[in-house]
């Protein structure tokens, strides 16, 4: 999307800027000039002979509007392409470690050849669509003289007209050649132009999902209660991903949301940052409605930690103060010591002011996740949302972690959400989610003395021949 709308921003200014710069404007504008003060003279020389030299302007209009609306869908039909061209590349560079792993070049090699073969033809067909205007222009455009000389010489043969006055009047038809050619270029341009900048304001007037961020109530979270009531949502239409989940997350209670893969876990976390509004049903916080809080004064209150960490360039520390920009140092080095960022980073030449990302050193899994949970510890939510926040962990630092997220987040609701049953067993209650609702609800034991979803998971997860 954003090579898209750069590239039409990119074709858009040069195709403005030749025409109504400075000088493109006075170029326009002479044009124009030219073309009223000589129309003005040869109609007062002899406004018969005028008039036939207009004969072929219906075929310059109507060429002049066929290439219009053409050159503008052609135009689309290529930014089109570029795009998927850019997001194939995009996908590709993405993932090269899964490509070289999977030997599966030679099939990105030939979707990327097809890509770029529809993005050659839509641009030659543009070209062509391009010179055929122009050719079209001139010929149209030289048919003039030829209908005036013939009525001409008419004229003269009936001693109407001099030949002198039709010498002099078709060296004042040459004056109009120049000007009508240059403004017929400046509409092909115009249309590539306007093309561009069509799309560019598709994006641009897509409507913001959470309006501003001052809109709504500010939220002041004090028990931390989270009641989820008859949630649906579904991201594509006709695909439900929620249909109708209910639970309730106590005050400072450790709730556990499990479930199958797919099962929509992520999707109920989502909702809960308002990253997505639900169809139905609605989600409270101490009893009051996100839906009508702001959005900023939610957010502030909500530490999450997600599956998919990131880490943006730059220092460590700068990364864990990044949801509370202005942390003293020791708070920062606090928060490192805590989620076991000082074990690898000690080990850095600069350590907590390493650069790490792009252009600097590279984390593991593990270690970007005890990034975030410092991030989330520096931030002191009251509310911890910890979506597979540790599955880059091995057992023993995991429980260590767990450990001291329970002491540093005592009195806070955290809800895990997770698919490794182990390091949940003394979650204050867990709720079982499968096909978008809430199956069963309860203490880990209870749960498996029931012998449904969650007795199941624990049977794949910990003796797969069992659950045959
Ligand atoms: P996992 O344990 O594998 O992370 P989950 O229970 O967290 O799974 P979700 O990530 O909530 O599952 O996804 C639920 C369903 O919604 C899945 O079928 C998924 O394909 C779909 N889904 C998730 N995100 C999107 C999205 N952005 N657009 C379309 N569909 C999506």
């Amino acid at each position: 999307i954003g090579v898209s709308v750069l590239w039409g921003v990119g074709q858009f200014i040069p195709a403005l800027q030749g025409h109504f710069t400075p000088g493109g404007d006075i170029a326009a504008t002479t044009d124009i000039a030219t073309l009223l003060v000589v129309g003005v003279i040869i109609f007062s020389f002899d406004w018969k002979l005028s008039l036939a030299s207009l004969a072929c302007l219906p075929l310059f209009l109507g060429a002049f509007h066929f290439f219009r609306r053409h050159t503008r869908d052609a135009s689309t039909r290529v930014q089109v392409q570029l795009a998927e061209v850019s997001s194939e590349l995009q996908s590709a560079l993405a993932g090269v470690k899964d490509i070289q792993a999977n030997w599966a070049f030679r099939n990105h090699l030939r979707r990327f050849r097809e890509r770029l073969r529809s993005l050659m033809g839509a641009s030659v067909n543009q070209q062509l669509l391009q010179t055929l205007s122009t050719v079209a222009v001139s010929f149209i455009g030289a048919l003039g003289p030829v209908v005036v000389l013939s009525y001409g010489t008419l004229l003269v043969l009936a001693e109407k007209l001099t030949v002198g006055q039709l010498v002099a009047f078709n060296s004042y038809l040459t004056f109009l050649f120049g000007p009508s050619q240059r403004l017929a270029s400046l509409n092909i341009n115009l249309q590539t132009a306007l093309a561009a900048a069509r799309r560019v304001f598709e994006y641009l007037d897509e409507p913001i999902s959470d309006g501003p961020s001052r809109r709504g109530i500010p939220l002041i979270v004090r028990r931390g209660e989270l009641a989820f009531e008859q949630l649906h949502f579904h991201y594509e239409p006709h695909r439900p991903v929620l249909r109708g989940v209910s639970f309730t997350v106590p005050g400072g209670a450790v709730a556990a949301l499990v479930g199958p893969s797919g099962a929509g876990k992520t999707t109920v976390a989502n909702l809960l940052i308002r990253l997505y509004r639900p169809a139905a049903g609605r989600i409270t916080v101490d009893g009051v409605d996100i839906a009508t809080v702001n959005v900023a004064s939610l957010r502030l209150q909500i530490g999450i930690v997600s599956q998919d960490t990131v880490i943006f360039a730059g220092p460590i520390a700068e990364n864990i103060a990044y949801a509370r920009p202005g942390a003293s140092w020791a708070e920062i080095e606090a928060a490192a010591r805590a989620a076991g960022v000082d074990t690898f980073a000690s080990k850095l030449p600069l350590g907590l002011q390493q650069p790490v990302g792009e252009h600097g050193v590279t984390l593991s899994l593990g270690q970007r996740q005890r990034v975030a949970i410092a991030r989330a510890l520096l931030k002191r939510p009251r509310i911890l949302i910890l979506d597979e926040a540790t599955s880059g962990l091995d057992p023993e630092s995991e429980a260590q972690i767990w450990e001291m997220l329970r002491a540093r987040m005592a009195g806070r609701t955290i809800l895990v959400i997770t698919h490794r049953l182990l390091s949940v067993t003394d979650a204050d209650m867990t709720f079982v989610i499968d096909g978008g609702r809430i199956v069963e609800t309860g203490r880990p034991d209870d749960l498996l003395e029931r012998r449904g979803v969650y007795w199941r998971l624990f049977q794949d997860q910990f003796r797969p021949e069992a659950a045959t």
